[in-house]
């Protein structure tokens, strides 16, 4: 993908720029254009590589299973040998899981066999247990069985050469037990992706630490440190909360960016400070600011910091969280080189009244169940305000009204977006 060069003059004159205003939709392609995903690779264990990204596709060595084996615990045989009602074969031996019977088996004898027991040479189906009678040293069985019946062939899982896990893929818990059972002890990925979170506001305090009048504690960094933490792949670099200091805020910037490659702020970007923090980041870098139609999280920054990218999010709680999955996370799924999923979403009836004037898209916290018949069926938490962490808490989707949609009666079907 081919970068394209950030600068405030040449967004400026593109049509679909429009500082003041811009639908979630065009922000996301927006930011999407500049975002050039990590290329250095590097080589981790298997305990390493979960939630790892992975940079090449993973072929198979073998074939899984690697021979035929047995689906059953019972008898060998030469299926050729199964035509009368009642046959009676000389059993030769056993073949067990890791002990494989070592001889041929001629015709007229059977072969004692467990699960995931090599099939010995000479036999072509597996008769249970429960269909044969033990007869001294010999096995009855009756007939109606079938040729290659309870045998798992090799290949038939995976076959050598066969692409089973692809770049790009986050390696998930059976990613690695795919590896593993390759014997594959490795996987080549991407880098960690080095990512620098801050708080801005004078108001802020360090949990764990007492209040004086007017603060508040820092929640947005415990937050994004969760959400970045459960992406995988990220090395999180918590640098604590600054205050709303043109140099203290310019100097965390610079540090920030000089030992990350995307720098995560919160605060300092609703009106009144817009542009403020839109002169400073002209200063050491490029800022494209925006104000999106959207509820929570009206003003928005993105920009560059010499080679990082710069997200400011707003500072109310529920705003950062919103923000932060409707935006940030999949520009940083990209930027780690990620394959997207595309996000889906459910319809369901609301069984609450909304009230909500169209021009924005808003993303109301709801929690979504199934009704006695097994329809979903979603209600708001409750106070929708942008710094109520606790309807997020309590909320396990998004209720998505789009930007043209206005009050929301009881019983209206609406797009809802699993967390
Ligand atoms: P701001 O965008 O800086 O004006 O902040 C908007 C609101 O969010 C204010 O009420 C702030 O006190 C609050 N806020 C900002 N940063 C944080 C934070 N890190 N944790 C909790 N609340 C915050
Ligand atoms: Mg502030």
């Amino acid at each position: 993908m081919e970068s394209r060069h950030l600068t405030l003059s040449n967004l400026e004159s593109s049509n679909d720029y429009d500082p003041n205003s811009m639908s979630v939709e065009q922000a996301r392609q927006f930011i999407r254009q500049f975002l050039v995903p990590i290329s250095e690779q590097e080589i981790v264990g298997l305990h390493q590589a979960l939630q790892r990204t992975l940079a090449a596709d993973v072929l198979s060595p073998m074939n899984v299973p690697p021979h035929d084996n047995s689906a059953m615990d019972g008898y060998a045989v030469r299926h050729a040998d199964l035509n009368k009602d009642a046959t009676k074969l000389k059993l030769m031996g056993s073949s067990h899981a890791g002990h494989p019977f070592g001889g041929h088996v001629s015709a007229g004898e059977c072969i004692r066999i467990m699960t995931g027991a090599l099939i010995p040479d000479g036999c072509d189906a597996v008769v249970m247990q429960e269909h044969a009678k033990l007869d001294g040293g010999a096995v009855v069985m009756g007939s109606g069985h079938n040729l290659g019946q309870n045998i798992r062939l090799a290949g038939e899982d995976i076959k050598r050469g066969a692409t089973v896990l692809s770049r790009g893929q986050v390696i998930r818990p059976v990613g690695l037990g795919l590896l593993a059972s390759l014997g594959l002890s490795e996987a080549t990925v991407y880098r960690k992706m080095r990512v620098a979170i801050f708080s801005t506001g004078d108001e802020l305090r360090q949990p764990g630490t007492p209040l004086e009048s007017g603060q508040i504690y820092d929640s947005n960094r415990f937050s994004l440190f969760g959400l970045l933490s459960e992406l995988g792949g990220v090395e999180i670099l918590d640098m604590g909360n600054v205050r709303d200091d043109r140099d203290c805020l310019k100097a965390a910037l610079l540090d920030a960016a000089s030992r990350s490659d995307v720098v995560i702020t919160s605060g300092g970007v609703s009106v009144g400070e817009a542009d403020y923090i839109k002169q400073l980041l002209a200063e050491i870098g490029e800022v494209v600011f925006w104000k999106i139609a959207m509820k929570p999280g009206r003003p928005l920054a993105y920009g560059k910091i010499g080679s990082s990218h710069f997200f400011g999010l707003p500072g109310n709680p529920v705003a950062v969280m919103v923000t932060f999955l409707q935006f940030v996370r999949d520009a940083l799924h990209l930027l780690m080189g990620r394959q997207l999923k595309s996000a889906f979403t459910l319809k369901a009836t609301c069984v609450s009244k909304i009230k909500k004037s169209p021009g924005r898209t808003e993303f109301q916290r709801g929690i979504l169940t199934q009704d006695e018949s097994g329809a979903l069926v979603v209600h708001v938490t409750g106070d929708q305000g942008s710094g109520i962490l606790s309807s997020m808490s309590r909320a396990n989707c998004f209720i998505v009204l789009p930007v043209s949609q206005g009050n929301i009666e009881a019983g209206s079907s609406v797009d809802v977006q699993l967390f």
